[in-house]
């Protein structure tokens, strides 16, 4: 007898996957579960740390939705997601709409009420700026005392000290996670970095901070493309505990236009989802998937994408 499946996913082939009431990737809610699941899946609906267009709040519920098209088997991997691991959606994080710092905190203790403390987090938001929320609850759990390496997708650095004198924004979420000694900026690689800066001194901290810069020209030049491998097979050789991290808008707007802060060019989706296959072999330990803004989106594409990327990112844990 095979083995029964570690996520129970409803028989698409007598429940259709445009019926029923949408949960990520039509994975059980987390009430219904006997043990506590490998992954949790989480919403943290908040859009009040942008710095441009507003709307993200709507993420986490237009990316359950589109989900409802993520079917398990992954062909490239060769792999059944839901053979592999237990998951869940978990609902959604309390959010205080009118302060992010209030809604990182609760969102980071709503995280650690999740699973067990073996159980690994996956956010979904919302604006960046919950990233750092989810980077809390995730080092505390699976840190062990140390901070944890990051893989970072994003056309923005997201290293802004101060904007509007706030300090907690979309654009500070790894400033503020560095200082908070929650990751290890010489253990973090940001890639897909693109279009136009304020200054030139934009990119002073994360050099100085020794981050691993590979900007979307240099992974189009391919000089980029060795310098990622390179990462990626020190922390698979390491084992240490890994963060990914992935913006949406680090994808080429032509395919991704549902979002708040586009920056023209980047990676195609289908380039998206191999640069995500390659990282597979690192422990990923926590992950999150953000700046969708469905409102900008008429056909959904965006979401669509988004929901690939979090299959994506199971698939590299499995
Ligand atoms: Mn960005
Ligand atoms: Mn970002």
């Amino acid at each position: 007898m095979a083995e029964p499946p570690k996520t129970r996913l409803p028989n698409a082939r007598q429940f259709p996957r445009f019926a029923g009431i949408s949960t990520f990737c039509r994975f059980p809610l987390i009430e219904t579960l006997e043990t506590p699941p490998d992954w949790a899946l989480y919403g943290i609906p908040f859009d009040g740390g942008v710095t441009y267009r507003p709307g993200a709040r709507f993420g986490p519920r237009a990316i359950r939705e589109q989900s409802a098209y993520v079917k398990p088997y992954h062909l490239e991997h060769d792999l059944n997601l839901a053979e592999r691991l237990s998951m869940c959606d978990a609902g959604d994080a309390p959010v205080r709409p009118y302060s992010t710092r209030e809604t990182q905190q609760a969102a980071c203790d709503f995280a650690l009420g999740l699973g067990d403390a073996s159980t690994r987090l996956l956010a979904v938001g919302g604006d960046h700026s919950i990233a750092l929320a989810n980077l809390r609850a995730t080092q505390q759990r699976h840190g062990g005392g140390r901070p944890l390496a990051v893989l970072h997708f994003d056309s923005h650095l997201d290293t802004v000290d101060v904007a509007w004198g706030e300090k907690y924004t979309h654009a500070s979420p790894f400033i503020r996670a560095i200082e908070e000694n929650l990751i290890d900026p010489r253990q973090m690689l940001s890639v897909g970095i693109k279009g136009p800066l304020n200054t030139a001194t934009d990119l002073d901290y994360g050099r100085a901070q020794g981050i691993e810069l590979v900007t979307w020209a240099d992974w189009k030049h391919r000089s980029g493309v060795e310098r990622i491998e390179r990462f990626l097979e020190r922390l698979r050789q390491s084992g240490d505990p890994v963060y990914l991290t992935f913006d949406i808008d680090s994808v080429d707007p032509a395919y991704a236009p549902g979002t708040g802060t586009p920056s023209i060019g980047g990676f195609t989706s289908a380039e998206a989802l191999d640069l995500l296959r390659t990282c597979r072999g690192v422990n990923l330990v926590g992950a999150d998937v953000v700046e969708v803004l469905p409102a900008m989106d008429p056909a959904g594409i965006t979401a669509l994408l988004a929901a690939h990327i979090i299959f994506e990112i199971l698939c590299i844990a499995a």
